[in-house]
């Protein structure tokens, strides 16, 4: 008579269709009895999802007594109790090959392990069960998913800047601080400038530690603070709390602290031209490189990690001081004025903002299309395509009306710009610069020539 072991497991799955670990006992002990198998040992494994990755101790003493052959036969309720993930599959095949072990049978259809048909539906079983596995993680996603749409309250824990711990009374005295952080960042300070000066206020953050630019990054760029629902980044509804500052704001935020050019660094901050000069020869951007002696200096570098061809030098200071001439001379300009007109802020925003937001829609509804097996992987690939295309043009023209504003009230005072211009932090000097200025070629030195000479660089304007 085959000596049988009955294996049941308690998985977490939360959905009420769990069977009781007395239920799976039950039946697999009259399908023993009706096979004519002897129960010799039961192996329970309690609250442990084989899918999770947990171990399961009892699942390994079961292999070692079919190796050892106090056992020659498994019955389990389902072969989803019995294994999720394709590794142990086929190890249990290895040790019922070893040791001569056929019988496998389940409450819901035995399994014939000596033929490939019975493995073969083992193995295609061992998948449905992931898969419902993964379907359920789903749900759960999907979940968080509509109390996101709903604009529902996210999370626990500490407290959000601005907000008491309901997360939905604003603090005005906090939300004064986000509302003047915002607004500096937007005219184009750094976030390490603007931190500097809320420690030095001593101003608290929520923990009590110090102030640091990672934080009001991400206080920033949160959607929360203009009652906004966040999910995975993305904004996806109103938020039941209120907002400290406008969502176009928070539009624009992002939109100036994601872009790639906005990245500084210590370097950067001693720099004022930083990426703005280009080769007059080879056309590679000038690295900043101080000379022996100390004087700052632009190189077009060659060598290791570098491109450029190395014949062209200049030193900082003179050109940085033409170059802010010719920034202020031109933000006094009529053409300039008349090429920033039309790009107020808030109004021309708007309507990108509208086609972000319209097309990321887009994307995530044909994400679904494809997850309900709509449409095929190549079509929802290529559907994709022009929608990710405009949907980066978009954010790069909001980038662009964001840089726009960063100049709003200097436009036709360029004197008394000039008046504090030394007295501004360099990142502040640095956003003025860039947003007229797109670069400057700079061509070789005349042989034999000392003096500055402005017949080097030409200036690319932006606007
Ligand atoms: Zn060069």
């Amino acid at each position: 008579m085959p000596r049988a072991g009955i294996y049941a497991r308690i998985s977490s799955d939360r959905d009420g269709q769990q069977l009781g670990v007395r239920r799976q006992l039950e039946d697999c002990e009259k399908l023993a009895e009706r096979k004519g198998w002897q129960v010799v040992e039961r192996y329970i494994d309690d609250d442990v999802s084989a899918y999770s990755g947990h171990k399961r101790p009892d699942y390994r003493r079961l292999l070692g007594d079919l190796r050892s052959g106090l056992i020659d036969s498994v019955v389990v309720w389902h072969l989803d109790r019995l294994h999720r993930q394709p590794k142990e599959l086929e190890e249990f095949f290895e040790v019922c090959d070893s040791s001569g072990v056929r019988n496998l049978a389940s409450v819901t259809g035995d399994v014939d392990l000596a033929n490939d048909d019975g493995r073969f539906m083992a193995r295609i079983l061992g998948a449905v069960s992931r898969k419902e596995s993964d379907d359920k993680s789903r749900r759960i996603k999907r979940k968080a998913l509509e109390l996101a749409q709903a604009g529902k309250i996210a999370g626990g824990g500490t407290r959000p800047f601005g907000y008491e711990s309901d997360r939905k009374t604003i603090r005005p005295e906090e939300a004064e601080v986000i509302r003047e952080c915002a607004h500096r960042v937007l005219a184009g300070e750094s976030l390490r400038s603007v931190c500097s000066d809320l420690i030095e206020r001593g101003i608290p953050t929520v923990s009590g530690g110090e102030w640091k630019t990672q934080t009001l990054r991400t206080i920033l760029m949160s959607g929360r603070i203009s009652g906004q629902r966040e999910h995975h980044g993305e904004l996806v509804a109103q938020a039941e709390w209120p907002g400290i500052i406008d969502p176009s704001e928070t539009a624009r935020i992002r939109a100036l602290l994601s872009d790639p050019e906005r990245r500084t660094n210590r370097t950067a901050r001693r720099y004022l031209l930083m990426r703005l000069l280009r080769c007059g020869l080879c056309g590679e951007t000038l690295v900043s490189r101080p000379k022996t002696g100390g004087a700052r200096a632009y190189v077009c570098a060659k060598g290791p990690n570098f491109s450029g061809c190395g014949r062209i030098s200049v030193l900082a200071d003179s050109l940085e001081t033409f170059v802010v001439e010719a920034v202020l001379y031109r933000l006094d300009s009529p053409e300039f004025a008349a090429a920033l007109s039309g790009r107020g802020e808030d109004v021309e925003a708007l309507p990108w903002q509208q086609e972000l937001d319209e097309a990321q829609f887009r994307l995530d509804e044909l994400a679904e299309t494809y997850g309900e097996r709509a449409i095929t992987l190549s079509e929802w690939l290529s559907a994709r395509k022009p929608i990710e295309r405009r949907l980066a043009a978009a954010k790069k023209l909001l980038a662009e009306r964001t840089r726009a504003s960063v100049l709003g009230e200097h436009v036709g005072k360029a004197s008394d710009l000039r008046d504090l211009w030394s007295d501004l932090p360099l990142t502040r000097q640095r956003s003025i610069v860039a947003a007229v200025l797109d670069h400057v070629v700079v061509g070789p030195a005349r042989r034999g020539y000392n003096r500055f000479d402005p017949d080097r660089f030409q200036p690319v304007w932006r606007v």
